[in-house]
């Protein structure tokens, strides 16, 4: 069998056909878009396709919402950055424990900067704490930061919910949607976040591409400067190939999800998790089983460190990522897993195995037939048994 990628919430394959989308940008239409000249000026036309194409997954009103940026990671900068900047010091940061470290590395640095940052609490099943969010929200205006979904768990927040909380105190409401988009329905005219972060390559788009949504409106200082590209919310010449291929990856995605194939995903998921809690002893699922991103599984092999078994997986063809963060030559358990509590035991041996829309059933079927005895064998060999 060939190889079998069940780590898709580290990074998608590019799908052939954003690849094809592609292929013109960098053959023949490779002007700069703000060259005066045809060769620019006949490429922005398809920058504001790829602006509306991404606009129309997530529900916004009017595309010039949309910024693209690199990544990810430089969409939740912006976020909090151009916010923390446009209001000072006066606003309180509130944010989770189990965020990505693009947002908390980023909120850290405000703290060393005289902003008041608050890290709010999730519970054993990595539900966030609504409470002390609103315990924290009556002291004064926020800018508060939540994820959508989480990347480790697959947990969801009730971003809805969250939403209604900070706007009816008068904050300012970022989520970070990275592992959301393109596996759930967003609508951000009717669920009213300031702003969301995306990426192209947790979609089947490549690397290097991101985005960001900023509702109409919302104060943010301008975080990259230069040239007034993006109508000078984000300067640099565009990356016109990978915004063409971000806005066909959106296409696909919106297609994916209407026509309901989440839910075949979500079977395959559902089918590799009991197969594995049914043949593989001291086993248990990491999170809230009810709100979860359809492709994604967290289970804890007790006894076993999450690394060995990524060894032993990766030795019969198959790519999967442990909750575990090699921390100065220790295994410590990741952040996420530390937050929700979970017991040492179990900690250690947190596996993620996150499915894309293509992940077949026979690879599902290889990974339920091997896993027990690459389970059973490590349990043998270890200490805490
Ligand atoms: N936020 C979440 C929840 C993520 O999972 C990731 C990547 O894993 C990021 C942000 C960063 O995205 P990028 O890799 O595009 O910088």
């Amino acid at each position: 069998m060939k190889n079998i990628y069940l780590d898709n919430n580290a990074t998608t394959c590019v799908a052939p056909e954003v690849i094809k989308e592609m292929m013109p940008y960098f053959e023949e239409l490779w002007g700069n878009p703000s060259s005066m000249h045809f060769f620019g000026g006949q490429v922005q036309q398809y920058i504001e396709l790829a602006r509306a194409q991404v606009a129309e997954l997530i529900g916004a009103a009017d595309p010039s919402e949309i910024v693209f940026t690199s990544c990810g990671t430089e969409s939740n900068n912006m976020a909090i950055y151009g916010v923390a900047e446009a209001l000072g010091s006066g606003y309180k940061i509130i944010t989770t424990r189990v965020e990505h470290p693009a947002i908390l590395a980023t909120c850290r640095h405000f703290k060393e900067h005289g902003h008041e940052v608050v890290e709010i609490g999730v519970d054993g099943n990595g539900r966030i704490n609504l409470e002390e969010l609103k315990k924290e929200l009556s002291s004064g205006p926020a800018i508060v930061s939540t994820m959508w979904a989480n990347n480790e768990t697959g947990v969801i927040f009730p971003i809805d919910e969250i939403c209604e909380i900070v706007k009816n105190a008068g904050g300012i409401f970022h989520t970070d949607a990275v592992q959301a988009v393109g596996k759930l329905s967003i609508n951000v005219s009717e669920t009213p976040v300031d702003m969301l972060s995306l990426s192209g390559h947790k979609i089947h788009a490549p690397k290097g591409i991101g985005a960001i949504y900023i509702r109409k409106g919302t104060k943010l200082k301008t975080f990259m400067t230069g040239g007034h590209q993006e109508r000078g919310r984000r300067a640099g010449t565009e990356n016109v190939p990978y915004i063409v291929g971000l806005g066909k990856a959106c296409n696909m995605a919106k297609e994916f999800i209407a026509s309901g194939q989440e839910t075949t995903v979500a079977k395959l998921r559902d089918k590799l998790e009991q197969g594995i809690l049914a043949n593989c002893l001291d086993t248990t699922v990491n999170g809230d089983i009810a709100h979860r991103l359809p492709n994604t599984t967290n289970i804890s092999f007790q006894y076993i460190e999450g690394e060995s078994i990524l060894y032993h997986l990766s030795d019969i063809g198959v790519a999967a990522s442990s909750g575990s963060a090699c921390t100065s030559g220790s295994l410590e358990p990741s952040h996420v897993i530390r937050a929700m509590g979970v017991p040492f035991t179990s900690a250690h041996g947190s596996t993620r195995f996150s499915l894309s829309r293509y992940t077949t059933e026979k690879e599902i079927d290889y990974v339920i037939e091997n896993m027990p005895t690459i389970a059973n064998r490590l349990r043998e060999m270890s200490p805490f048994v």
